[in-house]
């Protein structure tokens, strides 16, 4: 277990240099190292993430997390976090933003027993996590067309994942990937199923994050706006999606 103190001056720099500055609160950084060592606990019984030191956690867990915040999200907004999996970017960026409502979906529900214990013991109490397929809970009740925002990160490539993210956005809302460098290709193969799912892409916004005694990495946030409700027969089932990505 790393020092308190040692762990937030790590976080000072990593933030920082990630232009994070307005996250370093005391009462941010606390959650930040009571997730950490909750998480690293957890690791020696079950997998929640393959990355353990504390450097590559704050950059490529935590850092990498916030960079969707610089797509500006709206005060109070009701954000979905598709294939939360550990709890990324959810841990983050409700951590960050206690004015925003979180919820997190991932069919492994060992992660998400994981990612409720945590929250309640930590005492984030704007993040909740379902478990379950993405694709069924969108027949749930008021899923549909009511998040402001809806991300992932890590979870399928942009022609499947658009399936499985924007039908659950409000119109007007966005659905936000965050990607690394595959982004151009990715947008290629998805514009035509986007459109066929009521969105449109709006933008790109690249980034470089910094990761402690390594090179800096390309980050891309590709931001689609959802324009038109999406028609009823999507999502279909996940071989169908699999087999037969919308193009
Ligand atoms: N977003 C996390 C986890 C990425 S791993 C991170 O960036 O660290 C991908 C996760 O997506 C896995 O935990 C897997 O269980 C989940 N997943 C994949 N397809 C899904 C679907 N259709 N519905 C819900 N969860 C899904």
């Amino acid at each position: 277990m790393i020092e308190k103190s040692e762990f937030f001056a790590k976080v000072e720099e990593i933030f920082a240099k990630n232009a994070l500055e307005e996250y370093l609160t005391a009462e941010i950084c606390e959650k930040f190292y009571a997730l950490t060592n909750k998480m690293l606990e957890t690791n020696e019984k079950m997998n929640i993430t393959a990355i353990k030191d504390i450097d590559s956690i704050i950059s490529l867990h935590y850092a990498d997390s916030l960079i969707l915040l610089s797509a500006g999200i709206e005060e109070g907004a009701k954000v979905l976090d598709v294939g939360c999996g550990g709890g990324f970017p959810s841990f983050p960026i409700a951590i960050a933003r206690p004015d925003i409502n979180v919820v997190g979906i991932d069919s492994t529900a060992k992660k998400v027993n994981y990612i409720n214990e945590t929250a309640k013991e930590i005492g984030i109490d704007n993040l909740e996590a379902i478990s379950g397929r993405a694709e069924d809970f969108c027949a749930k009740e008021n899923a549909r067309e009511s998040f402001d925002i809806v991300c992932a990160r890590a979870v399928a490539a942009l022609p499947i994942l658009s399936e499985l993210c924007l039908p659950f956005v409000k119109k007007d809302g966005r659905f936000i990937a965050l990607k690394s460098r595959t982004a151009e290709e990715e947008i290629e193969a998805s514009r035509g199923g986007i459109k066929k799912l009521g969105g449109k892409i709006e933008k790109i916004e690249k980034t470089t994050l910094y990761i402690p005694n390594s090179e800096e990495a390309e980050r891309n946030l590709i931001i689609i706006r959802k324009t038109d409700k999406t028609p009823p027969q999507y999502p279909r089932n996940y071989a169908q999606i699999k087999k037969k990505p919308l193009s």
